[in-house]
């Protein structure tokens, strides 16, 4: 069976929970506190309650966390996502601030490239819109 750390999050309904054993999946409650080098390639993971797993992969789920500080000083109103930390921004990335625009990981929760540039392009329409025609900025 192959093991699903909650890392002390809340553990899956009971619908859930069946499903993953339906898969094969043992979930492994409690928080993990270190992931080690193992014996043959592999992994151990040790959870705080002692118990050590070892695993080939390990898939982990990470937020985000932007690393300036320009957007909150200028303040752009920010929200928290399960993804972490990120600049609220409406549909053309217009910030709360009037005149700033935002796009990337930081303006957008669970992004990739495609995602991000495509706001990008949406941000630089916004911007345009707002210097062309005053009531949208
Ligand atoms: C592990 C991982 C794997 C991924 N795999 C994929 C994938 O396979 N396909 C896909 O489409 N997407 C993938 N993504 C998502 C994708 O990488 C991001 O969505 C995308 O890179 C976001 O682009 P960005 O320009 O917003 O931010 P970034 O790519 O993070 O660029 C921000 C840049 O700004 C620089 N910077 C930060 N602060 C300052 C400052 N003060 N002054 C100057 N420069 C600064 C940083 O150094 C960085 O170069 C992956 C992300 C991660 C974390």
């Amino acid at each position: 069976m192959s093991p699903l750390f909650t890392n002390a999050m809340p553990e899956p309904d009971e619908a859930t929970l069946a499903l993953l054993e339906r898969r094969n999946v043992s979930l492994q409650p409690g928080a993990v506190s270190v992931v080690e080098t193992g014996t043959c390639d592999m992994l151990r993971v040790r959870l705080t309650n002692g118990r050590t797993f070892d695993v080939k992969a390990l898939f982990v789920a990470a937020d985000l966390h932007m690393r300036g500080t320009i957007a909150e000083s200028l303040g752009c109103a920010l929200q928290e996502t399960p993804a972490g930390k990120i600049i609220t921004t409406d549909a053309v990335k217009a910030t709360s601030v009037a005149g700033v625009y935002a796009a990337g990981d930081n303006a957008r929760a669970f992004g990739n490239i495609t995602l991000v540039s495509a706001d990008g392009v949406m941000a630089g329409l916004g911007m345009h819109q707002s210097l062309m025609f005053a009531s949208h900025s």
